[in-house]
Formats: structure tokens, sequence, C-alpha cells
């Protein structure tokens, strides 16, 4: 398979498009059929064989973005994971995940697993090492995220993939946060890259998808289970996803400007303790970032000062919205821990890192001067009166 030869700009607004022979209009047709002709042709289509027009279009364009041989359209972010989990992973096999992985990964893991009787080990950090001290004879999977979530955690993505390919292992990552504009992790060695296009992707808060990119015959074998387990996305999703990824690598350039100036704002401000921030040059793993992200993406977390009421912070919050999910246009703020890890005690939060004043930001493409305006007039009715 050729190597990308088209920028990404180019990539998202065309690679993969249906060409409308029948009235040769702009865009791709929606071929919303469930049924196709089988006689005489060599692709035998169905929706849940992942292989309409629809779902072969978005998957070329998504496919050329990660720099892949391939990739699939699922309907869910968690669709694509779980059965990209399940293609690699059968009874009395291990996989060793990092430690700080999205919610419902986690979730997947601690009440599925077990019962399926696949074998499972955390790390206890994100250093190379730490991976290679979880591994077993029976390990076939390796997993990463990064940048985590929601500490912004950067993982060496080479030099664990390294490890992994030296213990003949696979390597998946979860690619949501950084999107294939600012990562491309297969070109680092990875096997396997997942999405939830329901962010960045999807971008518009309005589509729920995930995908998956890999190599031709990694993807022969997530299709094998991806058709059995059946979480493939409508056609109509993917014509929306396609559309969406139209102008990907221009929001998300919005998206890493807008938030490395706020990082450089937050951190500068006194209401403010910690701003956790790939792109800020005391992040821990800032130049790990720098190797390894063509941008450093609009996903940032900051904790306030006990000076503050973080609760009324966002009540008095008039342009970023106080909700759920993240990657949309519109910025939007959450507290983990009221919403993500409200189940665990705060001594139990404090010991993965998450304080209760931590917000997460997931910084929208709005005009950079009235998301700080908004931040700014926020904390002023939030400051707590000290008597
Ligand atoms: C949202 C998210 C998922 C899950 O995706 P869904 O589309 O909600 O199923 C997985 N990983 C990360 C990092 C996410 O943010």
């Amino acid at each position: 398979m050729a190597k990308n030869k088209l920028g990404v700009h180019t990539i998202c607004t065309h690679t993969g498009e249906i060409k409308d022979e029948q009235f040769g209009g702009a865009v791709s047709p929606i071929y919303m059929a469930s049924s196709y002709q089988y006689m005489d042709v060599d692709v035998k289509r169905y929706p849940r064989y992942f292989n309409t027009p629809n779902q072969e279009a978005v998957g070329k364009k998504i496919a050329a973005l990660e720099n892949a041989e391939m990739a699939l359209p699922f309907a869910s972010g968690m669709a694509a994971i779980s059965t990209a989990l399940f293609a690699f992973l059968n009874h009395g096999d291990h996989i060793v995940l990092q430690n700080e992985i999205y919610g419902g990964t986690f979730n997947l893991i601690v009440e599925e697993f077990e019962k399926m009787g696949i074998d499972y080990s955390f790390t206890d950090g994100i250093e190379a090492n730490d991976f290679e001290a979880k591994i077993k004879p029976n390990t076939k999977v390796v997993y990463i995220e990064t940048p985590s979530n929601p500490l912004l955690t950067i993982t060496d993505i080479k030099a664990v993939a390294d490890i992994a390919k030296k213990h003949g292992l696979i390597t998946m990552i979860d690619n949501t946060f950084a999107s294939p504009i600012n990562q491309r992790p297969l070109d680092l060695g990875i096997d396997i890259s997942l999405h939830s296009a329901t962010k960045y992707l999807g971008g518009h808060s309005d589509i729920c998808a995930g995908a998956i990119a890999a190599s031709e015959v990694h993807i022969e074998r997530i299709w094998q289970k991806a058709k059995n387990i059946g979480g493939s996305l409508s056609d109509f999703m993917c014509y929306l996803l396609e559309r969406s990824i139209k102008t990907l690598a221009v929001r998300v350039e919005k998206h890493n400007s807008n938030a490395q100036e706020i990082a450089e704002y937050l951190e500068e401000h006194t209401a403010v303790t910690k701003v956790y921030y790939p792109g800020l040059s005391n992040h821990p793993k800032h130049d790990i970032a720098k190797a390894q992200m063509h941008g450093f993406g609009g996903m940032l977390s900051f904790e306030l000062t006990e000076e503050y009421d973080v609760v009324q912070f966002q009540k008095e919050l008039q342009v970023i919205k106080p909700s759920m999910s993240l990657a949309g246009v519109e910025s939007t703020m959450l507290l983990p821990s009221a919403t993500s890890h409200s189940l665990l005690t705060p001594e139990q939060r404090s010991e993965v890192g998450i304080s209760d004043s931590l917000l997460r930001f997931s910084v929208g493409i709005e005009d950079v001067q009235d998301i700080i305006n908004d931040v700014e007039h926020a904390l002023k009715k939030a400051a707590i009166a000290l008597v």
C-alpha cells in the first residue's frame, strides 16, 4: 500500500469519496440499501459485513489519515475497542493495559474479561519498562492510550511498540484524544489504532461512531470478529462522519492553537494551581509529546485554588458548556470528581491524581479571547469571599 502522497487537508476533503456517476454531484451519495445484488459480483455487500459503499468510503478516508492500509467504521468507540480486543484475545490469553485508560474501556475489561477467561494486568506506570514488567508467557496484546484522560499523561508510543515487538505482541492504541491529525501511531510501530469517532472525527457532538485502522492482515482478522459481534455503522452515519472529517484538519488546528493559548493563560493565573497540557514546556513528557505528535490537541485539565468554588465556577460560564463528552467544536468542561470518578472516595481519587477541583476542559474552536473572557468572568463570580 502506498504511503500518504496527499497532505492531510486534501485527504480530509477528498479521499474515499464516492463519485456520483449519475448526476455529477460534488459529494458522496448515500446508499441506504441493506440488500444488494449477489450474483456475478466480487463483493457481497451487506451493512453488517462493513462493506456498503458509504462504509467503505469513510473507511478509506480514515485509513489514509492514519497512514494505515485499511480502516473500518463502527457504531461506537466501544464497539470498535471491544471488537479489536476480542479479535486478538481468546480464553487463556493475557493483555497488558496502561494504568490510565478511558472509563468505558476499563469497565469492559473489569466487568467482562474474567468471566470470558481472559487475564489482564494494568501497568504501575507509563514507562516502557512498566509495560514490559507485566508481560507473561500468555500475553498477546499491549494496550496504550495517549494523551490520557483526564490527566493528559503522555506514553512513549515507539518505546512501548518496540518492547511489544521484541516479545512478539500485538499493540493497540486508543488514539481518540490526539486524532490522526495530531498523531499517527502506525508510523511509530503500533499495529492497531482505535477511535471513538464520537469525538474529534465527528467533532460536532452529534454522531456516535468508532473506527479501527490497521494493516490489511489485522483488519481481516478484526473483520471476522466484527461481523459476528455486529457493531457496524449505519450508512447515514457513515455519510455524516465522512462529511465531518472533511473539516477535521482545520478544526484540529484551531483546537490545538486555542488549547495552547488557554493552557498558557491558565498557567499564569493566580486562581489556578496546576495545568495539565502536553504543549506546556513544564509537562513532564513535553519532549516526547513534541517528538511523537504533530500538535498537542484540544484537551487540557486544570485545578483551581481553594479560594474558588469549582461548582459555582462552572455554573457561571456562559460560552463554555458544562457537559459530558468532549472534542466538539464547542468548548465544554467537566468535573471528573462529580462525573467519571464520582464512585471513588476523595482518597481514592487523590491516589490516581484526580483532585476534587480538577476540571477537564475540551477547548473548542470559538475565538480564543471569548473563551478566556468567559473563564475570567466565571472566576470572579466563583471567588469564595474570604473574611
Ligand atoms: C469516548 C471515548 C471512548 C468511547 O467511545 P464511544 O463512542 O462513547 O463508545 C473511548 N476512548 C476514549 C478516549 C473516549 O474519549
